[in-house]
């Protein structure tokens, strides 16, 4: 069973804008002992005033904005004052993590998830290595609303603008993953050429397998689980929908490259070659592995089979229905859809909106 508390870190921060999202919209499952670790990992980000904070927006500069296509955008933010603090290894370990943008003219903020990249020059992007952490920068990938306030006004910002963001916010705690738990993962696979690279992880535990439903960004939140410095302690089935993969500009290089490697199994919906979630209910049916049950203190075995243990929904309202029915405001509501037809249950699923 996944046990679930919201998040009092997010639920709990003064929040004076309106940002036409709610600061819960993205409830969190914790474990108990996720709540202490994000709790205590929460104070030391509020102690820390030159760092990265929940309480007080701190200036980054805008140091890479480049358009992939009409509607998506990468965006890197550096911090004007280099950081001390490693955010993907001391908070980020065991979670989903973003931050919050301030747009300044009409006092909204926005929530936006980083990915472990850092851009290099001429357009290349670089997977950040175990102990790198770019001395703070963040990368995001942004769809843009013709009709949108944050995500528009971020796409015309040129280089060296100033903005204003705050956090990190945990989205969802991993439970029962213990922060030291790969004995072993080489992940040179995702930087440099070659396809040589071995990277067989090694466990103390039974690996979290899980199973990531996404559409359009929601994307950013598997990419980041599955890019990470420390690698997620499991494999990840994706189902990813999208209008077509080259929305993701250099990204899909990562996600074949993950998939060569093992690290992912990708199922590819792209509604633009009339690919579709919904086209064939009883083949997608076929593709979604039932939930099974994770025993914490079971150890590392080597297995071939997939056997997930919770499955995250991340995307649009609509897509979260189909998936696994309709979120009821900000609950969670009962797990329905394909996921419910495949035995998924209110105590494995978790949506993301
Ligand atoms: C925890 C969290 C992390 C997020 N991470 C990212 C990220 O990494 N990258 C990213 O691009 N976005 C991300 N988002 C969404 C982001 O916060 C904004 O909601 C998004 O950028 C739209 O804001 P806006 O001000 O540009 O548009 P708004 O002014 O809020 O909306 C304008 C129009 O766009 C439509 N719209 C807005 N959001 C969506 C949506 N998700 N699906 C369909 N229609 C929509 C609205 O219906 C409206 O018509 C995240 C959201 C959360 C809660």
């Amino acid at each position: 069973m996944i046990p679930r508390v919201v998040n009092s870190l997010r639920a709990g921060r003064p929040f004076k804008f309106d940002n036409g999202q709610s600061a819960l919209k993205w409830t969190i499952g914790l474990g108990t002992v996720a709540v202490a670790a994000a709790t205590a990992t929460g104070f030391m980000y509020h102690n820390r005033t030159e760092e990265l904070s929940q309480n007080k927006f701190i200036k980054y500069r805008v140091s890479y904005n480049k358009p992939i296509d009409q509607d998506h955008f990468f965006l890197e933010l550096s911090p004007l004052k280099r950081q001390k603090t490693n955010i993907w290894t001391d908070f980020g370990a065991n979670k989903l993590w973003s931050v919050e943008v301030k747009q300044p003219q009409i006092m909204v903020a926005r929530s936006y998830t980083p990915l472990p990249l850092e851009h290099t020059g001429n357009d290349q992007l670089r997977v950040l290595s175990n102990n790198d952490f770019g001395e703070g920068k963040l990368f995001f990938y942004i769809k843009r609303y013709s009709n949108g306030e944050v995500a528009r006004w971020l796409s015309g910002l040129p280089v060296d603008h100033i903005v204003e963001i705050r956090g990190p916010y945990a989205d969802y705690v991993f439970p029962n993953l213990d922060e030291d738990d790969t004995v072993g993962c080489d992940r040179r696979f995702l930087m440099e050429e070659g396809d040589s690279w071995s990277c067989n992880a090694q466990y103390l535990h039974r690996p979290f397998d899980i199973s990531m439903f996404t559409a359009g960004t929601g994307i950013v939140t598997a990419l980041q689980l599955a890019l990470k410095p420390n690698p997620f302690q499991g494999n990840i089935m994706l189902f990813h929908s999208c209008g077509n993969l080259l929305e993701l500009g250099p990204l899909a290089n990562f996600l074949i490259k993950l998939q060569l490697h093992g690290k992912l199994q990708l199922h590819l919906f792209e509604s633009q070659k009339n690919t579709d979630l919904r086209s064939n209910i009883q083949q997608t049916l076929s593709m979604i592995p039932p939930p099974s049950v994770y025993d914490p203190e079971a150890p590392f075995e080597n297995r071939d089979q997939f056997m997930p243990v919770l499955s995250l929904v991340c995307g649009s309202s609509g897509y979260i229905s189909t998936v696994a029915g309709p979120m009821h405001s900000l609950e969670q509501g009962p797990v329905e859809g394909l996921l419910k037809q495949r035995e998924w249950t209110d105590e494995n699923v978790y949506k993301l909106n």
